[in-house]
């Protein structure tokens, strides 16, 4: 395939006649923003979002109601049906499972960022390293600018989120950003739609992998911050086309149920 990922003119809609072969595409079976949560919360718990049942993925649909995965599942196990509908309150319109005390936090931030479809909030294995140490990753490599800013560190971890005035302090905290570390925590990120949200969320993650390892060899030399930022703007204003296709066929192949 030649079309450039990095471009940032590619518009998705206009991908079609770049394809040198499109007979094989759509590149993913058509998807109902139900799946497309349950997806996102495997192809994500694959990346190190797998604190065990903890974190919560949001997506807010046209009429203001917002689908959420549920409390009871872990990531890995997630199928489309599972997935819950709430009002824009956060109360329960349809679903078989319980929803997180923690919703609050979701609920705010849609509250508050109009431009957020999606809001992702994990334990993930890496992100939670240095949100323990309350630093902010040094982009060392190409898959770690795929992101143009710097997480914020939000330093304020009194227990869970799930007390109102908590989830509301953390929400403030993030206000115009795009990702947060939790200090103490976890991560906490916002998006326009998944594919921009699944490459926020991963590049984060292979961010804090990749300066803890580089670290632990005495450290290295990051980017250069206008080649970071240049390369950022490009991948995060496109959530970088094929990438978040590519991982959901995976995630489909290894287990198709997930669309159920
Ligand atoms: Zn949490």
């Amino acid at each position: 395939m030649s079309a450039n990922p990095a471009d940032p003119s590619l518009n998705w809609q206009r991908l079609a006649p770049l394809i040198p072969n499109p007979g094989r595409y759509p590149i993913l079976p058509p998807l109902t923003p139900r799946q497309e949560v349950a997806l996102l919360c495997r192809v994500l718990f694959q990346e190190g979002y797998n604190d065990h049942i903890a974190g919560h993925i949001t997506y807010r649909m046209d009429d203001g109601t917002l689908l959420v995965n549920p409390w009871e599942l872990a990531w890995d196990e997630v199928c489309a049906s599972d997935i819950l509908t709430l009002d824009a309150n956060g109360q329960i319109l349809d679903g078989q499972w319980n929803v997180t005390p923690a919703i609050n936090l979701h609920r705010d931030m849609h509250a508050l960022r109009h431009d957020a479809r999606l809001v992702i909030h994990n334990h993930s294995e890496w992100g939670s390293v240095w949100a323990a140490c309350k630093r902010v990753p040094p982009i060392y490599d190409q898959t770690s600018s795929l992101v143009d800013t710097d997480p914020v560190i939000y330093d304020e971890y009194q227990g869970t989120v799930n007390d109102s005035a908590a989830g509301r302090a953390a929400v403030e905290a993030l206000g115009e950003h795009k990702w947060a570390l939790l200090a103490n925590h976890g991560v906490f990120l916002v998006a326009r739609d998944i594919r921009q949200a699944h490459l926020r969320a991963i590049t984060l993650e292979w961010r804090c992998r990749l300066a803890w390892r580089v670290e632990q060899l005495g450290g290295g030399s990051p980017l250069a911050p206008e080649t970071a930022t240049a390369m950022g703007r490009m991948t995060d204003g496109n959530g970088f086309p094929f990438l978040w296709e590519a991982m959901a066929r995976r995630e489909l192949r290894r287990d198709p149920r997930v669309l159920d």
